[in-house]
């Protein structure tokens, strides 16, 4: 895979997973382990077009993940 630059600060962007909140009709769906890539100095997220339809599906969906919320207030 080639080598990617992030368009902001020309920094290189490393493929990482990470866990995405998305607010879908008020209800906050978190998916873990999301593809993202992510700048190494900006920290600019780059997902692909694939990754984002899938998001999507999986909020219109609703599909269950099991979240334990830590509350600090
Ligand atoms: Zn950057």
């Amino acid at each position: 895979m080639k080598e990617l630059e992030c368009e902001y600060c020309a920094a290189a962007i490393k493929p990482k997973k990470i866990t995405v909140e998305h607010w879908y009709d008020g209800n906050l769906v978190i998916i873990k382990d999301v593809p993202v890539g992510v700048c190494n100095q900006c920290g600019e997220r780059y997902y692909d077009a694939v990754t984002l339809e899938q998001l999507d599906i999986i909020a219109q969906e609703r599909i269950p993940v099991p979240v334990m919320v830590f509350a600090t207030s």
